[in-house]
C-alpha cells in the first residue's frame, strides 16, 4: 500500500498504527501494511472507529502487531486490549474484507478467487478478468 495512504491510516488513530516500521525481530508491523489498496478504505474507517473508542475509554497498551491478507481476508491482529468494542470492530472490518475487492475496492461481483498454488484472493470480476490476461 502506498505510503500516503498508509500515512493516512496512521493519522486517524496513531496508536493503533504506532508500530509501522518498528524492528522486523519486534513486530510483523515492521514489513507495512502489505495488502491491496481496495482494502484501504475498510482500514481507514476501523482506525476511525477505533479512535473514537479510545477516546472514551483509553487502552493504552493496545496496537495492531500484524495487518495481512490471509486466505483471501483481511486477517489483523493486535494486542494490548480488552475492550469487546474494539474487538468487535476489528472482526467486522476483516468479514467485510470477503465483499469487497482487495484491488479495486468494488463491492460489486466479489468472490475469493483461486489463483493457484494455494493463492486465494478476493477479488470483483473485472480484477479477476484482467488477472486471467496472458502476460504480453
Ligand atoms: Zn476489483
Amino acid at each position: 500500500m502506498q505510503k500516503e495512504l498508509v500515512e493516512k491510516l496512521q493519522r486517524a488513530c496513531p496508536q493503533a498504527w504506532s508500530d509501522l516500521g518498528a524492528d522486523p525481530a519486534v513486530s510483523n508491523m515492521a514489513f507495512g501494511v502489505v495488502i491491496g489498496v481496495g482494502w484501504h478504505e475498510l482500514l481507514l474507517n476501523l482506525s476511525v472507529m477505533i479512535q473514537i473508542e479510545l477516546n472514551s475509554h483509553p487502552e493504552p497498551r493496545f496496537k495492531f502487531t500484524a495487518v495481512k491478507e490471509k486466505f483471501g481476508l483481511l486477517n489483523i491482529t493486535h494486542k494490548g486490549s480488552t475492550n469487546d468494542s474494539i474487538y468487535e470492530m476489528i472482526d467486522a472490518a476483516q468479514d467485510e474484507s470477503v465483499i469487497v475487492c482487495e484491488y479495486c475496492s468494488s463491492r460489486e461481483e466479489v468472490q475469493i478467487r483461486d489463483l493457484g498454488g494455494e493463492i486465494l484472493q478476493t477479488m470483483c470480476e473485472w480484477c479477476w478478468a484482467e488477472c486471467q490476461l496472458p502476460l504480453p
